[in-house]
C-alpha cells in the first residue's frame, strides 16, 4: 500500500501511461502502478547508488523484470525519445531541486503529456517554471501525513498566465480552499507569528524585516479567510 501522499501522485497517471519516475529510490509509487495494472510500463530514474540499489531490490522482490526498469542517471537523463514515455513523475524533493531537474532536462526541447510533480517545499518555484516553460497545471491536490502538508501539482503542455497569487498558493488549492490546504497556511501564519513576536520583543518592529513579514501574514491571512 502507498502512503497518502503517494497515493495522491499516483491517482494522477493516467490509465496505460508510459512512466519514468525520477528520483524513485524504493520504486513504491512505478510498482504499485505496474502491480495494479494501471501503467505499462516504468522507468524508475536515480542519481544515487543506495537508491539505485533499492529500486533494483524492488524489482527481484516483486519480480517486475521487464516491466519496471531501473536506470543510474542524473534527472531526466535517464530517460530518451525512443523510450515513448509520456508522463513523467517527480516526487518527494524540494521544489528547487525539481526545478532543477525540469530545467537541465528542458534542452532537449521535448515536451512530456503529462508532468506529475509533488514538491517538498517552494511549491511556488514548480509553478512558476511551469507557467514559464509552456505547461499548463491542468489539477493540483494536497494531503496531510502528520505534521507535514504535501501538494501535488498536475500539468500539460499549454500556456497560462498565472497571478502571483496563484503562483504562490495554486491555482486549483486556491479555487477549492479545502480544510488541508487551510490547515496548510494556517500553520504558516502561526510560524510567522512567532517570528514577528520575537522582532517585537527584540525592539525590531520598526524595521523592513517585520514589515515584510507582516505583509506575508496579512496576505495569507487574507487569502485563507
Ligand atoms: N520519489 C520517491 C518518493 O516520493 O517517495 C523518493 C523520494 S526520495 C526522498 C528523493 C530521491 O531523489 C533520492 O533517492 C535521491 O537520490 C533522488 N534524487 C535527487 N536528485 C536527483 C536527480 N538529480 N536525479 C535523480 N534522482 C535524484
Amino acid at each position: 500500500h502507498l502512503s497518502p501522499r503517494l497515493e495522491a501522485v499516483a491517482k494522477h497517471v493516467p490509465q496505460g501511461a508510459i512512466i519514468a519516475d525520477i528520483g524513485s529510490d524504493h520504486a513504491y509509487l512505478p510498482a504499485h502502478l505496474i502491480l495494479n495494472n494501471h501503467v505499462q510500463h516504468a522507468i524508475a530514474g536515480e542519481v544515487a547508488q543506495g537508491p539505485f540499489e533499492n529500486v533494483q531490490h524492488e524489482i527481484n522482490k516483486r519480480h517486475l523484470n521487464g516491466k519496471l526498469e531501473a536506470r543510474l542517471a542524473n534527472g531526466l537523463a535517464a530517460i530518451d525519445i525512443a523510450d515513448k514515455v509520456d508522463t513523467v513523475v517527480i516526487a518527494g524533493m524540494g521544489g528547487i531541486l525539481i526545478q532543477d531537474i525540469l530545467s537541465a532536462g528542458q534542452s532537449k526541447n521535448h515536451q512530456y503529456n503529462t508532468l506529475i510533480l509533488q514538491p517538498n517545499t517552494d511549491e511556488n518555484v514548480v509553478r512558476s517554471w511551469l507557467n514559464n516553460n509552456h505547461y499548463l497545471i491542468i489539477a493540483e491536490d494536497i494531503v496531510q501525513e502528520g505534521s507535514h502538508f504535501y501538494e501535488v501539482i498536475v500539468a500539460t503542455p499549454g500556456e497560462s498566465k498565472l497571478s502571483e497569487r496563484e503562483i504562490d498558493f495554486g491555482p486549483y488549492l486556491l479555487q477549492s480552499k479545502s480544510p488541508i490546504f487551510v490547515a496548510k497556511w494556517q500553520k504558516e501564519c502561526d510560524r510567522i507569528k512567532v517570528i514577528l513576536a520575537h522582532l517585537e520583543n527584540s525592539g525590531n518592529q520598526d524595521t523592513p524585516t517585520y514589515t515584510k513579514w507582516q505583509t506575508t501574514y496579512d496576505r495569507i491571512k487574507e487569502m485563507i479567510s
